[in-house]
């Protein structure tokens, strides 16, 4: 039997059930709009041999039009009575068991995925989208693709290239993973409650080979934080405490790396950074 996807008045029904008033706490502001979950789910471009893995399925809407695919999901939710309700709101959408498994845990300290799913389909809480995301495409290497709705804000940043006004630390570290790209935005209407921010979808694709191994990661974003944490100044004085102590022992570094010492933070690709880290 084909898996149906959850109304309006049903969503309202089963947080009315559940004692559940959204908090933005934990960013809850659920999509109550059908067309919503299946164009995100079609970006994401997920097959009935796929595995998904969603990170805060909430009441289930987005989750079940995964599941409509075909493809099978782990579903990782904070809110306990979210969690718990999840697998009887899938059987009664008739979806078998076996492919919704649902982790009642914090993501951000999720270290372990069953099934080892290849793509991420997820409404992002607003307050830990980044920290989440980078979390999960740090923790779980067999992640290859992806579709998540964010804040407008933070999805331009997430696919923002270098130079441009909105380049952040954000934009570099995304981008040490892979490629992304804005895929749409979303009207605050399809969510309930109704958010004071705008919406967009945004993809990305893991490179083939990884940039570099966990330490010259870490060495990289130390760097960057830096660059970032005084993106007014140039290079050679916002990172002459991670590159030696002073100015002029950045500057070595810098032009060792093929980098001008005069440019700031905002000015440079993530390969630039990751020179600068090896240098
Ligand atoms: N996917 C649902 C939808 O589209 O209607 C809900 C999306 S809502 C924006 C975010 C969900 O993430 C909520 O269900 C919330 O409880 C959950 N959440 C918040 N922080 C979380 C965290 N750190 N780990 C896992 N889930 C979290």
């Amino acid at each position: 039997m084909p898996v149906s996807l959850l109304g309006p008045a049903e969503i309202r029904r089963l947080a009315a059930d559940l004692d559940v008033t959204p908090t933005k706490k934990l960013g809850q502001n659920f999509v109550v709009d059908a067309n919503t979950v299946r164009k995100i789910v079609q970006v994401a471009g997920v097959s009935a041999s796929d595995r998904v893995v969603e990170i805060g399925p909430g009441l289930g809407s987005l989750t079940l039009a995964i599941l409509e695919t075909g493809a099978s999901v782990v579903a990782v939710e904070i809110d306990h009575r979210l969690a718990e309700r999840l697998p009887v709101t899938a059987r009664a959408h008739d979806v078998p068991a076996d492919r919704l498994t649902v982790i009642d845990a914090d993501a951000l300290r999720v270290h372990t995925l069953p099934g080892e799913p290849s793509v991420l389909v997820a409404n992002l809480p607003y307050n830990v989208s980044v920290p989440v995301l980078l979390h999960f495409l740090e923790t779980f290497p067999y992640l290859c693709s992806g579709v998540v709705m964010v804040q407008a804000e933070v999805g331009e940043r997430l696919a923002a290239p270098p130079g441009s006004k909105v380049y952040g630390a954000p934009s570099v570290k995304a981008a040490w993973y892979g490629r992304w790209r804005l895929a749409g935005t979303v009207s605050r209407q399809v969510f309930w409650p109704v958010p004071n921010v705008d919406s967009v979808l945004v993809a990305f694709e893991r490179d083939a080979e990884a940039r570099g191994s966990e330490q010259q990661r870490r060495r990289t974003f130390q760097i960057v934080d830096a660059a970032f944490q005084q993106r007014r100044k140039m290079l050679r004085q916002a990172l002459a405490g991670v590159l030696g102590g002073s100015a002029a022992e950045a500057s070595v570094r810098l032009e060792r790396a093929g980098v001008d010492p005069t440019l700031r933070g905002e000015q440079l690709s993530v390969d630039d950074y990751a020179r600068i880290a090896a240098s």
